[in-house]
């Protein structure tokens, strides 16, 4: 597994220990096989991240195998775009499943061998109860369910009727087979749940082979069996089905892998259900799977995250057995500890205001050197071009500065990173609007690098790009995609809480030049702006970036944010 990262913690986790014991006992003598079982009815998750880095994790940890199967028993949900993005984001974030693909629907023909197996064995029926009824029959958590008066069908008309299903003689939901089980059992799961449904549909991996699927519980535990898997992890909503899932290959008399359960990660101001997500998409709200702004594994690549990022919160966020739901600033907290290692700085100014420097020569370009990273010498310096007439962010200069302000005002001295002092001499603005256009400035040349010989100190530093050599881009500025830290409440649409704020677009960017032709999710500090990667829609002839976080840990943010809400 191409894992090189050696940061990542092997938190103890109750699935390990659970391993641990396993292997003190030689249970599975020895054997550690995992898998990661998708659904191929959307893109990956930072759900599925943390399943995928447990399954894998383990395996790997223990010396063992993970598979990746899909899971693809529904025919009428699922695309071959969804296999493809799944095995790419998968390996993305680090992990190789070799040559143990499987696809649940390579064992059809098995799962109905295994049908008849449990019909010759009087543990299954064909049942003429409509979807609709099968519900009335089944009860409720309160009331035992009724039994179907097809239960007491012989072997011989159950063999004929479902040998008849899978030919294809009767039309969608007329008939399914169910296991004969307990209809007063205290888990719904138990009575009689159903094997096979009749649909006649095309299947993206069987075509119109079949017009009979199995059912989810009838394929998993046997896709696990066959596949000789030691630990079915899943997440918590599986654990009522677990009678299930062992009742099956105990009828069945094969190998029985061991179904553990785990809490499913959710995350404020996100929504994680592939649902909900594909509502986003198809509604146009965002612009794809792989928006920014999205929680799937596309979009948070897109945005520049790197994969040890999301292995790092996966190490840290641990399982546990209660579901909960975690800060999104903890994810974003892991992505700045990673890029402020690896990202080159880089100055940028978003909203520009121009400076004339007075006193600086007319046409004059110079080199200035600039750090590439203060945590890595290794990383080197590069070459900053100087000039005359530079842009600074709007927002580092104040005409009229409150007392917190420090940094340029009328008759104020600052610092240019990596650059002079200079000294605000004049204010030109717009006879229209009044706004401040453009400033006029003095540098001392004997600061250059930044210090000033006789001592003098100044309050700030500001960061800033030479007008001659700047490079022009749009940067797209990202909020939270909701506007509240729970987006999923119970009866209200969830679309009602997106962030109408939640996409900023600034057209006219002003980059130093090292940044021309940065490739497409290349990943860089813009001092004193945040973390930010080329989208791939950025080209030579246009540069686009995504802000893939701001600089601090926005925790005070989120703080108040979660006040406002509430
Ligand atoms: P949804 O309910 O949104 O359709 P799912 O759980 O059905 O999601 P699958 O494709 O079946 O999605 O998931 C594959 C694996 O990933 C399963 O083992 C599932 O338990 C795990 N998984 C999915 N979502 C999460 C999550 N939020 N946290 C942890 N694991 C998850
Ligand atoms: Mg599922």
């Amino acid at each position: 597994m191409g894992s090189t990262t050696t940061t990542e913690t092997t938190a103890s986790n109750f699935v390990r220990d659970i391993i641990l014991d396993d292997l003190k006992t030689g249970k599975y003598q020895g054997r550690v096989h995992t898998r990661f079982p998708p659904e191929p009815n959307g893109y990956l998750h930072i759900g599925h991240a943390k399943s995928i880095c447990l399954q894998f994790g383990l395996a790997k940890e223990f010396g063992g195998k993970c598979n990746l199967r899909f899971d693809d028993t529904n025919p009428e949900k699922e695309e071959t775009e969804y296999v493809d993005s799944i095995m790419e984001n998968i390996r993305w974030l680090g992990f190789d499943w070799e040559d143990r693909l499987y696809y649940a629907s390579d064992y059809f023909e098995q799962l109905y061998e295994w049908a008849i197996q449990l019909i010759k064995s009087g543990k299954a029926y064909v049942c003429d109860l409509s979807a609709e009824e099968v519900r009335q029959y089944r009860g409720t958590l309160t009331e035992p369910g009724r039994e179907s008066p097809y239960r007491g069908r012989t072997v011989e008309e159950n063999l004929g009727l479902f040998e008849r299903m899978r030919a294809g003689e009767f039309p969608d939901g007329t008939r399914t087979l169910r296991s004969k089980i307990d209809m007063a059992s205290p888990n719904l799961n138990m009575r009689d749940p159903v094997m096979y449904r009749i649909l006649h549909a095309e299947h993206h991996r069987t075509g119109d082979k079949w017009c009979i699927y199995p059912m989810y519980d009838f394929t998993h535990g046997q896709s696990d069996s066959i596949e000789r898997i030691t630990h079915s992890i899943c997440t918590l909503e599986f654990e009522d089905h677990r009678p299930l899932y062992d009742w099956y290959v105990e009828q069945l008399g094969i190998y029985h892998p061991q179904q553990i359960e785990f809490d499913r990660l959710n995350l404020t101001y996100t929504v994680l259900s592939k649902r909900k997500l594909l509502t986003l998409v198809r509604e146009g709200h965002v612009r794809g799977w792989d928006d920014p702004r999205m929680p799937t594994l596309a979009g948070i690549r897109r945005r520049g995250y790197t994969p040890e990022a999301i292995r790092n919160f996966c190490a840290s966020i641990g399982v546990s057995k209660t579901n909960g739901i975690l800060d999104l600033g903890l994810l974003e907290h892991f992505v700045r500890e990673d890029l402020n290692k690896r990202a080159p700085r880089v100055m940028a100014v978003l909203r520009p205001l121009r400076v004339v420097i007075d006193n600086y020569p007319e046409g004059q370009v110079e080199t200035l050197e600039a750090v590439n990273n203060p945590e890595d010498a290794s990383m080197g310096t590069r070459a900053v071009p100087f000039s005359r007439v530079l842009y600074i962010e709007q927002e580092d200069f104040r005409e009229d500065p409150p007392k917190q302000f420090f940094r340029l005002a009328p008759g104020r001295e600052v610092r240019l990173r990596y650059g002079y002092f200079i000294t605000c001499t004049g204010v030109v603005k717009d006879e229209k609007t009044g706004e401040v256009v453009e400033l006029h400035c003095t540098y001392d040349p004997a600061t250059r690098g930044g210090n000033a010989p006789d001592g003098r100190k100044v309050k700030s530093t500001i960061h800033w790009v030479s007008a001659a050599r700047a490079v022009d881009a749009e940067v797209r500025l990202y909020d939270y995609l909701f506007d509240r830290p729970n987006p999923n409440e119970e009866g209200v649409p969830f679309t009602e809480f997106l962030n109408p704020k939640s996409l900023e677009v600034v057209t006219h960017a002003k980059l130093e030049p090292s940044l021309a032709g940065a490739a497409p999710l290349g990943r860089y500090q813009f001092e004193r702006l945040g973390y930010f990667c080329a989208d791939l829609d950025s080209t030579a002839e246009k540069l686009v970036f995504n802000r893939t976080a701001a600089l601090r840990d926005t925790w005070a943010k989120i703080e108040k944010r979660a006040k406002e809400a509430e």
